[in-house]
């Protein structure tokens, strides 16, 4: 990748360098609007200039993934520019938006859904896809819906289909809902589901790229990281590259819930100061900065963080990685003094027992272990060296799994520990001391 232009500070974003224009749908989202913003602007001449092209313009922007992984997407997307073996090759966008703190994607397929559709085109060109499965979360129900109004009106128009945007390339869209199961926004679950399967993620190999859906090469990609691929093509990769910092690029959207002011969602810069982003765009912490307790950057899969560390962390894969937690989908969750936290923690473990698929030990059993250990000690029901059992038993989570669920669970029991210790202490020398004045 080229080295971005030097900078010590980011954001805030100008408005002609936002990508996402209708986030808060005070535009038409019909055709009709999308076109007088931009979108479907030369598509053709894109299609035209073909696959390398294409992957070249992504991989010079420097795109991650923005579903959590955050995997260089020109990469991933050249996995399937290998010659044919006569199978057909797929795109599959994952849209099973479900993490808790998480509406980033919702908010472009209620908004924007044009964004999306041409964005699989121009992906689903990239890597010489005969079309698009967009499995969408099935509580979505407005949303799927004006997805597919949009995608029905990309037909009529001939923009997708039969030689889409009369570029002689043929490509489908088709749109497909859940059934509210969090497991399958996992690659390899969502795939299963797909296929009208129980969602069970897959071991790997074979990854998706070999064997994905209907047994054929499938590229699994986050609704954000299509959606923005029309744009880098038109405006250029080194455009892209120019915000945020190195291995750190783009624009991205922000979704900023919990104890604030204005919760919002918003699209800046990559690489903004986490203290800057929420007061900039969601009014502050709820009793100002001083009342901050800690705040989840990267939706309930991340770690937290506590106050002394949001003073001065940066906003991007990088800066939250040495703050050992991650973007995860960049959705903070801001919690004040007000907040019980290990309560907080407590529930959301709750939420992966019950998400689990089952299929491996360390996590049915220990997430549920977890589960009944925590809200033991939101009570203060437990002995001290029990702090150091969860612990130990996080770590024997983490890693040990088929897929990531389990890894996301044990994460935030660590984040608490990290930081808060001496609260989940105290609790249980308060519930001793209760206890022995009933006696
Ligand atoms: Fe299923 Fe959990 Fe194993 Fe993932 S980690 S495959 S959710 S049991």
């Amino acid at each position: 990748f080229q080295s971005p232009p030097k900078k010590t500070t980011y954001g805030p974003l100008a408005d002609e360098d936002r990508i996402f224009t209708n986030l808060y749908g005070r535009h038409d989202w019909r055709l009709k609007g999308a076109l007088k913003r931009g979108d479907w602007y030369k598509t053709k001449e894109i299609l035209l200039k073909g696959v390398d092209w294409i992957l070249n313009e992504i991989k010079v922007s420097g795109l991650r993934g923005r579903g959590g992984a955050g995997f260089p997407t020109g990469m991933k997307w050249s996995f399937m520019n290998k010659p044919s073996d006569g199978r057909p090759k797929y795109l599959v966008v994952n849209a099973d938006e479900g993490e808790p703190g998480t509406c980033k994607d919702r908010e472009i397929m209620r908004n924007d859904p044009h964004k999306l559709v041409e964005g699989c085109l121009v992906a689903g060109r990239a890597m010489g896809a005969r079309a698009a499965y967009i499995y969408i979360r099935g509580e979505f129900y407005n949303e799927s819906s004006n997805l597919q109004v949009a995608i029905n009106e990309a037909y009529a128009a001939g923009l997708i289909g039969k030689n889409a945007c009369g570029s002689g390339y043929d490509f489908d869209v088709f749109v497909m809902r859940g059934a509210g199961a969090y497991i399958c926004g996992e690659e390899t679950a969502l795939i299963e589901s797909l296929e009208g399967k129980q969602g069970k993620p897959r071991l790997k190999p074979p990854f998706p790229a070999d064997v994905g859906v209907f047994g054929c090469p499938t590229t699994v990609a986050n609704v954000e990281t299509v959606s923005v691929a029309p744009t880098i093509c038109r405006r250029g990769g080194s455009w892209f590259l120019g915000f945020g910092r190195e291995r750190n690029s783009g624009t991205k959207l922000f979704n900023i819930s919990g104890h604030v002011n204005h919760p919002c969602t918003v699209e800046e810069e990559m690489s903004i100061p986490l203290k800057e982003l929420i007061e900039r765009h969601a009014g502050g912490v709820r009793g100002g900065w001083d009342n901050l307790l800690a705040v989840i950057p990267g939706g309930s899969s991340t770690p937290l963080i506590p106050k002394n560390v949001c003073e001065d962390v940066l906003m991007d894969f990088d800066g939250l990685i040495q703050a050992q937690t991650g973007l995860g989908t960049a959705a903070l969750i801001v919690m004040d003094k007000s907040t019980d936290i290990i309560r907080a923690i407590a529930r959301l473990i709750e939420f992966y027992k019950h998400e689990s698929c089952g299929q491996c030990t360390p996590c049915r059993e220990g997430v549920d272990w977890m589960n009944n250990m925590m809200w033991r000690f939101v009570r203060g029901d437990a002995r001290p060296a029990e702090i150091d059992m969860i612990w130990e038993l996080s770590k024997q989570i983490e890693g040990h799994t088929i897929c990531a669920l389990g890894d996301g669970a044990a994460w935030p029991v660590q984040g608490l520990i990290r930081h808060f210790r001496p609260v989940m202490e105290s609790r249980i020398a308060e519930y001793q001391q209760q206890q022995q004045a009933r006696a």
